[in-house]
């Protein structure tokens, strides 16, 4: 975020931003501490920033915005936002690690992520992490984070390669909507990752397709269908789902003998059902993702602090002159309704 950022107009509107990433400050060296895999940590560089390194290898260096959730809140003030949401972010998920080495990552991160929203619940709100790779264990955790006064979660779009809708997963749903947590859905371990790594295409193809592959495996296994009571939102607009969801629909109509085999419902019925994030970076592209979810199942999200996301938060669509009531719905209405929260929880802050 430049520092010398403008005061964005206020219209007094709450504003919620509800994907945004947050570590901790210092973490174990997982690699060292299992004894094997190339886990992420941090390393502490100076006061402003951290290396995140790999196993041992440098993995990039980032900003203390990424930890001081006092600095963040007043990043947060020069654009008249007064909530975060906050989760970690997708490198930590560590799918690939041994259940209970999972588990114990998880927990780690939950109890730092449930502190921060308890120290300052007028600006956070925390997303906890689950070893998906462990459907037991998962469970075990949904129960702590409910425990813990998290109102929901933050999965990746895929589980070492397994789609969200395999059966193995759906006690994991099951659960969520059982407890009441919502569940944002986040593109990582990009499909084609290794055919495409110039250009940063894992990030520009790749990321926008997983979440597209995450939600017609939802649907077309019949999951979103059978868990009704499941709040779900989906990353980056829904990637490149809106854009082709005329072509999924075709599919579904020409082979259902390919597409409809678990699940009969058309796949565009599900638009306006689930929730997507708001991070376009184009305002037709936002008109038209508004047009096809109804503005209630369109929530304010970001990114921050990362270079791609949307960090001149709320500008676009304070830019595009939408109704006072959609603008709401958009700031924060969408949101609350998805996370389940009541809107007196923010009015201090
Ligand atoms: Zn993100």
């Amino acid at each position: 975020m430049p520092e010398q950022t403008p005061q964005r107009p206020d219209h007094g509107m709450l504003k919620i931003d509800m994907h945004t990433h947050l570590l901790p400050a210092e973490m174990p060296n997982w690699t060292e501490k299992f004894g094997y895999g190339d886990f992420i940590w941090l390393q502490s560089n100076s006061p402003d920033t951290a290396i995140m390194r790999k196993g041992h290898a440098f993995f990039r260096e980032i900003k203390a915005n990424c930890w001081d959730a006092a600095l963040r809140v007043r990043e947060y003030d020069a654009y008249a936002t007064q909530v975060q949401v906050v989760c970690t972010i997708p490198v930590m998920f560590s799918y690939w690690a041994k259940g209970t080495d999972g588990l114990e990552l998880s927990r780690f991160l939950n109890d730092h992520l449930a502190e921060i929203q308890a120290a300052d619940p007028a600006h956070y709100v925390a997303l906890g992490t689950i070893p998906m790779q462990d459907a037991d264990l998962a469970v075990g955790e949904l129960e702590r984070i409910k425990g813990l006064g998290m109102p929901g979660i933050q999965i990746g779009s895929n589980v070492n390669q397994r789609n969200l809708g395999e059966a193995e997963f759906r006690p994991i749903f099951e659960a969520c909507e059982r407890l009441g947590l919502a569940v944002l859905i986040h593109p990582w371990d990009m499909m084609g990752f290794g055919d495409m790594e110039k250009y940063w295409l894992p990030w520009l193809v790749g990321m926008p397709a997983e979440t597209s592959r995450a939600m017609c495996s939802m649907i077309f296994s019949g999951l979103l269908e059978q868990l009704p009571g499941l709040r779900v939102c989906f990353a980056h607009a829904g990637g490149s789902f809106m854009g082709t969801v005329g072509r999924i629909e075709h599919g579904w109509r020409c082979r259902p003998d390919l597409v409809a085999v678990d699940n009969k419902r058309n796949p565009r019925e599900y638009l306006g059902h689930f929730w997507v994030d708001s991070i376009t970076h184009d305002k037709r592209v936002l008109e038209h993702v508004l047009d096809l979810q109804g503005s209630r199942r369109v929530c304010l999200g970001t990114d921050y602090p990362f270079p791609l996301g949307d960090l001149e938060i709320g500008r676009m669509i304070e830019e595009m002159d939408l109704a006072p009531n959609t603008m709401e719905d958009l700031f924060h209405n969408a949101a609350l309704e998805w996370l389940a929260l009541d809107k007196a929880r923010f009015a201090a802050g």
